[in-house]
């Protein structure tokens, strides 16, 4: 069952708590996935292939450079550079072909595309965008079959803006009928319950600047603004 290999991580995710399991787990498959790049990936012909045509964003060149494997980034960002380099003159030799009928602003440019693809192009973020939904997928048929997760889920902090409307994307990938409008209305109250509960706390932290308030205790709320804007942003 495909399901298997996505269950374990993301109940784990769920267990560790925060204020969105579906960052926890993107995190942990970030750090295995740039470690990878440079590691296996490297002995993987396909794997290489991939790499060198669609390369990697900012973000994850940076932390690339942090493994320390300084000969293995190099091979994957010499044999990138060479294939982009290929297809930008392949592109530039390419006359502009006639996209519309008279509107010059329809004409495409073969070098501003190849531009384009590259600049928005990153092999980990593409994969992780991938097997987020694969998890969000998983999550709905363990949401639906498995009372123990259901009662994780339900304990949950909540999820972040951007997983929490890739969860509701994928609901009906999963589910049906009365069920996925069941479901779905569970996991929206959910949502809805923590982000009162961090505006709660958020609220309290600003009024903890009163000196009226400078005796009273902090509950939650002193690292609160950290977790909300966790709360609203994206991860990646
Ligand atoms: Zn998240
Ligand atoms: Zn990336």
């Amino acid at each position: 069952m495909k399901e298997k290999i996505y269950t374990i991580p993301l109940t784990d995710a769920f267990a560790e708590g925060g204020e969105c399991p579906f960052c926890t787990l993107e995190k942990k498959l970030e750090a295995e996935q740039v470690t990878y790049a440079l590691g296996a990936s490297m002995m993987e012909p396909d794997s290489r292939i991939i790499s060198n045509k669609k390369g990697y964003c900012r973000r994850h060149f940076e932390q690339m450079s942090r493994e320390g494997k300084a000969l293995s980034l190099g091979l994957v960002l010499d044999t990138h550079l060479n294939e982009l380099i290929q297809s930008l003159e392949e592109a530039v030799a390419t006359p502009k072909a006639k996209g519309g009928l008279f509107k010059k602003s329809s004409e495409v440019d073969p070098l501003a595309a190849v531009l384009e693809t590259n600049q928005n192009s990153c092999l980990i973020c593409d994969k992780l965008h991938h097997t987020l939904e694969k998890f969000s997928e998983v999550f709905w048929y363990l949401y639906k079959n498995e009372p123990d997760f259901k009662e994780k889920v339900e304990t949950c902090q909540g999820f972040c803006l951007p997983h929490f409307k890739l969860l509701l994307s994928c609901a009906d990938h999963e589910l049906s009928g009365k069920t996925l409008e069941e479901a779905k209305a569970e996991i929206i109250a959910l949502e809805l319950s923590h982000l009162k509960r961090i505006n709660d706390e958020v609220n309290w932290f600003t009024k903890k600047f009163d000196y009226r308030n400078q005796n009273e205790p902090w509950g939650n709320s002193k690292d609160a603004p950290q977790r909300a804007m966790e709360k609203l942003s994206k991860f990646l």
